[in-house]
């Protein structure tokens, strides 16, 4: 942790000593707060895109005058409901808020806001860590106001409420996901009566919109290790509220001596596994759904044991609604997820057999050009606790990848166009628009996936006289 007297050494943005000579000027306090000094202390290195700015007096005021003097032309943001200000300078966007107290009504997330001291401002933050301020005026340049010891909870790495944490978390019950959230980025604990709060107000929740919900839920997939936010999201109880799907997917049952694996943990590993060969948030969110029909499809067998027969094609089914729900875009974002859930058996099944090159030519041809991340969703999903178990399915995969790449070579089947179209069948065989072209076409994809011809209208060409023939059709001569 940075030596706290030195503080002024983590200032050298030109903004903020421009920020305190105006201050100074006006005759006000002002501070930079939140998630800047936090990771400052923190010593957590990455881009900084936001600074927090709080000021005893006017926010947009001081926000307009710094702006002017930093560059004549800047544009400031204006907010005049919220009271607050912005402007983006060298690509970091500063906000300017007047220091505030706020009290809240039961129904709703909306504070009713009164100017206030800056102790005032720093108790309505939502955490110890991220109410910690440094003030800019010349004189105090660099000094660390920490009334709650968030530099403590820091070194302990706790998440903890300034305040009675029941109230703090009933007056903006959206700060129960950002605890969660918090926990998962910087790998805290969730202090026990702030824990405990979350559990008694889970069920405020429902005052909250689901983007913002929705939000955290990406921010918390988007993190190194995603397990630990979904598993304070059970514990909480607030994944039940938000994705009772995925809820439904913990505990095992056993029957006749024969139990099944814990869907939920085992999801979680596949989420924690594919995150370490992904960002793509959209590969991350098929990882956490692509087991969600196995509740609904589980049946036991005397013969087979446990089966979710076709839970990857309900899996599928049961997306647009989930993703409507949360208000995720319903656009292709939603058919890919759809897809690699669909598809993520696939590869599994295909590894177990032998490695038929029809197999992976249509493996190839249902994916596209998804492909590699259907293979990266499916390796992720070989959670055995038998290592030489785990082992033959990745041996096998690469035996997929191998053979995948060759016929991707030879026969270009990514984003399969058709060599031969329906125009070409029609003028061979002097045919009107009518069932036998489809025939005709259907034979020659066949053909090609079963590798009996290859990808090219040579090939497809022959092929076409041929079944024409066996069909009774005359080809013009
Ligand atoms: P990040 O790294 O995600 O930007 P941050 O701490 O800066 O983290 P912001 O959402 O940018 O988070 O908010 C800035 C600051 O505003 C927080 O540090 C916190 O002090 C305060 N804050 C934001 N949202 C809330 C809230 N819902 N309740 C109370 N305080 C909040
Ligand atoms: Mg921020």
């Amino acid at each position: 942790m940075p030596d706290r007297r030195n503080l002024k050494d983590h200032l050298i943005h030109p903004a903020f000593s421009q920020i305190g000579k105006i201050s100074d000027q006006e005759g006000t306090e002002t501070y930079v707060v939140g998630g800047f000094v936090r990771d400052v202390l923190l010593g957590r290195k990455r881009e900084v895109y936001d600074i927090d700015i709080v000021t005893v007096g006017s926010g947009i005021d001081l926000a307009t005058k710094v702006a002017a003097s930093l560059r004549p032309g800047l544009k400031v943001s204006v907010f005049k409901n919220f009271g607050t200000a912005m402007f983006r300078f060298n690509d970091i966007d500063f906000e300017f808020v007047g220091a505030r107290r706020e009290s809240y009504r039961h129904e709703s997330r909306k504070p009713i806001v009164e100017d206030g001291t800056l102790e005032d401002d720093q108790k309505r933050r939502d955490f110890t860590i991220n109410a910690l301020a440094i003030c800019l005026n010349s004189d105090r340049f660099g000094e660390l106001l920490d009334p709650f010891d968030g530099v403590g909870d820091l070194a302990n790495k706790l998440i903890k409420t300034p305040l009675e944490p029941e109230i703090t978390f009933s007056d903006d019950p959206l700060r129960m996901l950002r605890a969660i959230r918090f926990a998962t980025q910087l790998n805290f604990i969730i202090e026990e009566k702030t824990l405990t709060a979350i559990q008694t107000q889970s069920n405020r929740l429902g005052i909250v919109s689901k983007e913002r919900i929705t939000d955290e839920i990406n921010k918390i997939m988007l993190t190194p290790t995603p397990s630990i936010g979904f598993k304070l999201l059970e514990k909480t109880g607030l994944l039940a509220i938000i994705l009772p799907e995925v809820q439904k997917l913990k505990g095992r049952e056993t029957r006749n001596g024969i139990g099944h694996k814990d869907n939920f943990y085992h999801t979680l590993e596949v989420l924690d596994r594919i995150s370490k060969n992904t960002d793509n948030l959209w590969l991350r969110w098929a990882a956490l759904l692509h087991d969600v029909a196995k509740p609904v499809t589980k049946r036991f067998d005397e013969r087979l044991g446990w089966t979710f027969h076709a839970h990857n094609f309900i899996g599928e089914k049961m997306l647009p609604s989930i993703f409507d729900r949360l208000k995720l875009p319903l656009n292709e974002k939603l058919k890919y997820v759809q897809k690699m859930v669909s598809l993520h058996m696939r590869p599994i099944v295909l590894s177990e057999e032998e490695v038929t090159d029809s197999a992976v030519r249509r493996l190839l041809f249902d994916a596209g050009d998804d492909i590699d991340d259907l293979m990266t969703l499916c390796e992720a999903d070989i959670t055995s606790k038998n290592p030489e178990k785990v082992s033959r399915f990745l041996s096998n995969f690469q035996l997929v990848r191998e053979k995948l790449k060759d016929i991707e070579e030879k026969d270009a089947l990514r984003n399969f166009q058709p060599p031969i179209t329906g125009e070409i069948i029609m003028e061979t065989f002097s045919l009107q628009p009518g069932r036998e072209i489809g025939i005709l076409k259907s034979a020659i994809k066949e053909a090609i996936l079963e590798g009996e011809i290859h990808n090219n209208y040579e090939d497809a060409y022959q092929f076409m006289l041929t079944k024409g023939k066996e069909l009774g059709l005359a080809a013009k001569a």
